[in-house]
C-alpha cells in the first residue's frame, strides 16, 4: 500500500530552530540568535499570551463564538463584510482554502520564480499544476506586471508577493491592477501580504473594495497573517479577504472550525493591541536599515522584516555564521545559492548579526 505519486510535490524547508542546531553542535541554545524564519523577535502582544491561558480553560468546547468574533473584527478593520474573511491554519491554511475555491484537476497556477514555497505546495494538493514567472536578481527582483503578463497563460491563480519572501521588493497597487486586467475572467489574482503590515505599500484590499480610486474587482484576493507583525506564528493563524461576491463559498471550503479557539482568542487580543504591532513595526525598520546599512555585502532594499543579502556562497556563509551562534537562511532552495537572508531582530540582535556576518565576511576573503 502507498499513497498516490507524489513525486512532483514540492516540500517545505522551515527555517532551522536553534534548539536542533544547539543539538548538532553539542551547544547551548541560548547562546543563539535565531533570524532564519522572519518570526517577531519581540514575541506575542502580553495580552494574546493572557488569551491563550484563558482559552485554554474552555479548550473543550469549540470555537464556534471565538471564531465569529475573530472574523467580525477582521471585517472591521478591513471595513468589508464577515462572509469575505475567510480564517485559516495560518496565511497557509488560507491559501489552501483559495486552492480548494479555484482549481478543478489539471488547472494550472502560476507562481513567482524565486517565491514563498507554499504556493507550489497547495496547488498540487489540489491536483494543480505549475507555470513560473521569474524574478531576476539581475533586475532586482522587480515584480513587473507586464513581465509577469508575458509568460501568463491563462492560468487560474497568478500568486504575487508584496513584499516579496526572499527579496523584500512589493508591487504598487497600479501594477497589481494593471496585471489583474491583463488576465481573463477566470484569473483569481491572489496578493500575499503576509509581511504587509511592515511595508509602505497600500493593501490590495482596495482593489477588491474600490477604494483609493480603483474600480471594484472580483478578481483579487488578499492573504494575510498573523505569523509575522502579530507575534503569533505558533498559534497558526491566517487569513484571506475575498471578495463580497465569493461570500458563500467559505462554508463549501473549510476544514470544520478552521482556526481553534486558542488562535481565535490569541488573535483577537492581539489584534486589539496596536502598540504592540506598532513597537515591532518600529524596531523592523531599524533593523532592516542598520543590516542594510552595516552588513559589508550588497542587499536588497526591502520591505519585509528581513533582509537578502548576496554574499556568493550562501549555505557556507549560513554555515559559518552558524558556528559563531547566528542562524540565517541560506537562499540556496529558494534558487538562490549566493544568497543569504536574515530576519530582522531585536536590537542587540540585529546588532550581533550584522557583526558576526562582517566577520565571516571578513574570515572568507
Ligand atoms: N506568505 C509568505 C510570503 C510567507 O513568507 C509565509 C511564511 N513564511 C506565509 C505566507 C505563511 O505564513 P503562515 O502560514 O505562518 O501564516
Amino acid at each position: 500500500m502507498q499513497p498516490r505519486d507524489l513525486s512532483a510535490h514540492a516540500t517545505y524547508e522551515a527555517g532551522r530552530g536553534i534548539e536542533e542546531v544547539a543539538r548538532e553542535l553539542g551547544r547551548d541554545p541560548a547562546s543563539f540568535v535565531t533570524l532564519s524564519s522572519n518570526e517577531n523577535p519581540h514575541g506575542p502582544a502580553p495580552a494574546a499570551v493572557e488569551a491563550l491561558r484563558e482559552a485554554a480553560e474552555t479548550a473543550s468546547d469549540y470555537p464556534k463564538a471565538a471564531h465569529a468574533d475573530l472574523t467580525d473584527a477582521l471585517a472591521d478593520r478591513w471595513d468589508v463584510s464577515s462572509g469575505q474573511i475567510w480564517l485559516g491554519n495560518g496565511g497557509d491554511g488560507a491559501i489552501d482554502y483559495l486552492s480548494r475555491a479555484m482549481l478543478d484537476p489539471g488547472d494550472a497556477v502560476l507562481v513567482p520564480k524565486p517565491g514563498f514555497a507554499y504556493y507550489a505546495m497547495s496547488t498540487r494538493f489540489h491536483h494543480g499544476t505549475l507555470d513560473a514567472y521569474v524574478l531576476s536578481k539581475d533586475r532586482d527582483f522587480a515584480q513587473d506586471p507586464d513581465s509577469i503578463l508575458g509568460t501568463y497563460d491563462g492560468e487560474r491563480i497568478v500568486y504575487l508577493t508584496s513584499p516579496h519572501n526572499p527579496s523584500g521588493t512589493t508591487m504598487s497597487l497600479d501594477a497589481i491592477e494593471r496585471l489583474a486586467d491583463g488576465t481573463s475572467d477566470r484569473t483569481l489574482v491572489v496578493v500575499d501580504e503576509a509581511y504587509g503590515e511592515f511595508a509602505e505599500t497600500d493593501s490590495a484590499v482596495a482593489l477588491i473594495e474600490g477604494r483609493k480610486g480603483f474600480d471594484a474587482r472580483e478578481d483579487v484576493a488578499v492573504i494575510r497573517t498573523f505569523s509575522k507583525a502579530y507575534g503569533l506564528a505558533g498559534v497558526r493563524l491566517g487569513y484571506a479577504v475575498v471578495p463580497d461576491a465569493w461570500a458563500d463559498a467559505y462554508a463549501r471550503v473549510n476544514t470544520p472550525f478552521a482556526a481553534s479557539e486558542l488562535a481565535c482568542r490569541a488573535g483577537l487580543a492581539a489584534l486589539e493591541d496596536a502598540e504592540h504591532v506598532e513597537m515591532t513595526v518600529e524596531s523592523v525598520r531599524w533593523a532592516r536599515e542598520h543590516l542594510a546599512t552595516r552588513v559589508e555585502a550588497p542587499a536588497w532594499p526591502s520591505e519585509g522584516n528581513f533582509v537578502l543579502f548576496d554574499v556568493g556562497d550562501g549555505a557556507g556563509v549560513a554555515s559559518d555564521l552558524q558556528e559563531r551562534g547566528v542562524i540565517v537562511r541560506d537562499c540556496t532552495s529558494f534558487g538562490l545559492p549566493g544568497c543569504i537572508r536574515v530576519t530582522c531582530g531585536t536590537e542587540s540582535e540585529t546588532k550581533r548579526a550584522a557583526e558576526a556576518i562582517n566577520a565571516v565576511l571578513d574570515a572568507r576573503d
